[in-house]
Parts: structure tokens; sequence; C-alpha cells
């Protein structure tokens, strides 16, 4: 889908923000009714709180935009596959739908490691696309941890 390709543009964009932070280089948008109403970066080291993925973030300022907790007809889009707790996260707001960038060998819960999102077992399921501007996304994180070797030999 071409918007997709557009929206993901914008989570790229947040991941940028959380890289000029020198944090791991993962952004998300929320999206509902064709408009962003949220953003959200990976702040983990700045902020030093375990919960600070990309996914909450959004899904945190989601909740105050629109002032409820339920997320029925939003989607969200990643720079990375998320992680179980993003991907509870996600299941538990209602999200309708996932497009992630980047899979994540390590932690991936929306198809890589399992299936989180779509496993028919919980009380709502959210749809999941993967592989969206996945050169970029990936590229991302490879230029930033090939940087931060290089910064920790000098
Ligand atoms: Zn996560």
């Amino acid at each position: 889908m071409a918007d997709d390709v557009t929206y993901m543009r914008e989570a790229i964009g947040q991941a940028e923000k959380a890289q000029e932070l020198n944090e791991v280089p993962i952004g998300a948008v929320i999206v509902y009714q064709d408009e962003v109403i949220a953003s959200g970066f990976n702040v983990r080291e700045t902020s030093q709180t375990t919960l600070s993925h990309a996914e909450v973030m959004a899904i945190a300022n989601a909740n105050r935009q629109i002032g409820s907790w339920r997320l029925e007809e939003c989607t969200l889009y990643v720079t990375l596959e998320p992680c179980p707790m993003c991907a509870g996260a996600i299941v538990q707001s209602r999200i309708k739908r996932v497009v992630f960038g980047a899979p994540d060998p390590k932690a991936g819960c929306a198809g890589t490691l399992m299936n989180l999102l779509e496993d028919e077992r919980f009380n709502h399921q959210t749809g999941v696309s993967g592989g969206v501007l996945q050169a970029e996304c990936s590229a991302l994180l490879t230029h930033f941890f090939r940087d931060l070797r290089e910064r920790k030999k000098k």
C-alpha cells in the first residue's frame, strides 16, 4: 500500500530523533482516519525506563490524544518488529493493524520468533504486515551499531 510507505517514512523520522540522542534508532507512529495522531521513539537510555520502547511511547501518546485506552481503529507503524512487551501492549490497546519495517531475529513477536499479534487464543487479534521499507529501517540500525562499535574502539 502506498500509504504504508508514507507512514513508515514518518516512523523512520521518529527513529532518527532517537538516533540524535544516541538511542537505538527505533521509531513509531499511530494513524487514525488517515492522520498521524501520535508518535514515539525509543528513549530507554535517556529515561532509564525499561518500558520506554517506541511503540509504548506512541501508544501512551495516542491514549492521551484520543482520551481512551482503546485504539481499535488505529494502525501502528514501527521501524523494527515489536518485542514481546510491545506486542502485548499492542494487543491490550486493541490496535487494528501493525506495520513494521525490519524483522527482529532476537525479539520479534510479530512472526519471527512467534506471532503474538495474530494468536487466536487471545481475545483480540491485530493484523500484521512486515517488511515495509525494510532496507532503510535495517540500515538505520546497522549503521548505529557499527558507529557504536567504532566509538568504543577509540
Ligand atoms: Zn518493544
